[in-house]
């Protein structure tokens, strides 16, 4: 059996679209508020309970959904291996691997976006999907020329997270580009 592709998931804009308008919970989404590690960091010495969490909207069916599509899903977010502790257990998703990415939000002397270097590395040749909400045609068009087997991009708009289409979209990828899932 061959290797199912990569799908490199980002979390803030796909599986949180906090960009919704109005600021209300979208249908389907459930709201959370958290406190992982790493944002307690960017306010030391304050009492915890002062420190305002981050609010979430997740939807719980995105899990099975994404488990049910014909690829090998990585975290490909800002929230690294907290992805697993604070991410997955509300959107219903097993541990997964991630990108630890050696630098976060760093300018790129070609305008590509911070993570796509670090992704193509990570990825290593293999075929992969990179959905995220902002990605632009520039970091497309560099993949497409370093990356030497098939790759795709879906830009997921950050205020609705990923839609029904979407995940047919995806199948639909694997199927005529890998012939997998069919
Ligand atoms: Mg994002």
């Amino acid at each position: 059996m061959t290797a199912l592709p990569l799908l490199l998931l980002d979390v803030d804009g796909p599986l949180n679209p906090f960009a919704a308008e109005p600021q209300e919970q979208p249908a389907g989404y459930r709201t959370h508020h958290v406190r992982p590690d790493s944002w307690l960091a960017r306010f030391p010495g304050r009492p915890v309970g002062e420190i305002e969490p981050i609010r979430l909207w997740i939807n719980p069916d995105h899990g099975p959904r994404l488990l049910g599509l014909p690829f090998e899903l990585v975290w490909a977010t800002a929230w690294k291996g907290e992805a697993n502790t604070w991410i997955a257990p509300l959107v219903g998703l097993p541990e997964l691997p991630f990108i630890a990415w050696p630098q976060m939000h760093q300018d790129d002397p070609d305008g590509l976006h911070w993570k796509t270097r670090a992704l193509l590395d990570w990825a290593d040749g293999r075929p992969f999907v990179w959905v995220d909400d902002e990605l632009g045609p520039q970091d497309t068009e560099w993949i497409a020329a370093h990356h030497p087997g098939p790759a795709a991009t879906f830009r997921i708009n950050p205020g609705i997270g990923l839609r029904d289409e979407d995940f047919a979209t995806l199948r639909e990828w694997a199927r005529t580009e890998l012939g997998t899932g069919a």
